[in-house]
């Protein structure tokens, strides 16, 4: 898949993390934007390389002025790429507020044996076969939110998710990743949908997909860069869905070294959900997962599937 959009995130949920894509994927531009937010920081920022991570401490982010659209502390879906070329994203509305809605999953409540959903999200791009094949060998559940561009170019994998019925839950993660927001916003340089009908088309071009490759109804969405308006949450719900949140930030879209993500989700507690990306096997995050995965195992982890317990979700993602 090449992705031609450029993109990075700032992350500030331990420190402000600016986020490079492959040095291809950025030019002039974005290092002018990075060299703009250090001098408006007061703090140096030193340019990571490719997948890697340029870090600020905590103490200078509260000099941040609070931005229109937060690059909020979640920032789960960094993994994302604008359908087709370098499209400039329309600058978003004044009063536009987007959410980043959290999830749990009702807790286990027995000592040492915490509940966790592990969800991933199949972007776009391949299939990571060091989660995938944990995942299988130790007969693992989890929820696997897919995109209508991912199931056309993995079906091997797909067939090992459909013949793991027991293990693989699969929900609508839209049909070209294109972020559920029904006004034009631009999230981590990537043009939002820009209208109810194309929030709409976004979802049902997801679930058609699905149902199309042999997959059974979703009933969970997830859209691209896991941020909404509250009324493209309103709609999607009529839809019919549910809204997928999450309560740990596994991968930071896939963008983490696999050490951290190791530590984030192997952290994670009882009742917790955690999001990570299954889709980029030359990500660093990707071994991290699945050594986290076995960390929790070991652990006497209870993994569960969002189909098979009660959640809770704020910002009117499930009620
Ligand atoms: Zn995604």
């Amino acid at each position: 898949m090449r992705r031609t959009g450029r993109k990075f995130a700032v992350e500030a949920a331990d420190a402000i993390t600016i986020r490079l894509p492959p040095s291809e994927l950025y030019g002039p531009a974005i290092m002018k934007n990075l060299v703009l937010a250090s001098a408006l920081l007061l703090a140096p920022v030193s340019m990571a390389a490719a997948g890697q991570t340029a870090t600020i401490q905590p103490v200078v982010a509260a000099t941040m002025p609070a931005p229109v659209v937060a690059p909020s502390s979640g920032s789960g879906t960094a993994n994302a790429a604008p359908k087709s070329g370098p499209k400039a994203a329309p600058k978003q509305a004044p009063s536009m507020k987007l959410v980043e809605p959290h999830l749990r999953v009702a807790r286990s409540d027995i000592k040492g044996h915490a509940r966790v959903a592990l969800t991933f999200d199949a972007c776009m791009g391949k299939a990571d076969e060091r989660i995938l094949s944990v995942l299988v060998a130790e007969r693992i559940p989890a929820t696997i939110f897919v995109t209508a561009r991912w199931l056309k170019h993995n079906p091997q994998a797909l067939q090992v998710m459909l013949a793991n019925p027991d293990l693989f839950e699969l929900e609508n993660h839209g049909q070209n990743h294109i972020p559920a927001v029904d006004k034009p916003v631009s999230i981590y340089g990537i043009a939002s949908a820009g209208s109810p009908e194309a929030v709409r088309l976004e979802v049902q071009g997801g679930a058609d997909a699905m149902l199309a490759s042999g997959i059974p109804a979703p009933r969970w969405f997830r859209g691209s860069t896991a941020k909404y308006d509250l009324s493209a949450i309103a709609q999607i719900r009529a839809m019919g869905y549910r809204i997928a949140g999450y309560s740990v930030n596994g991968d930071g879209g896939s963008l983490l070294g696999a050490a951290i993500t190791e530590k984030r989700i192997s952290s994670a507690r009882d009742g917790d959900v955690v999001i990570s990306h299954i889709n980029q096997p030359t990500h660093a995050a990707g071994e991290g997962v699945a050594k986290a995965i076995l960390d929790l195992k070991a652990r006497g982890t209870q993994f569960v599937r969002l189909q098979d317990v009660e959640d809770s979700g704020d910002d009117d993602t499930t009620e």
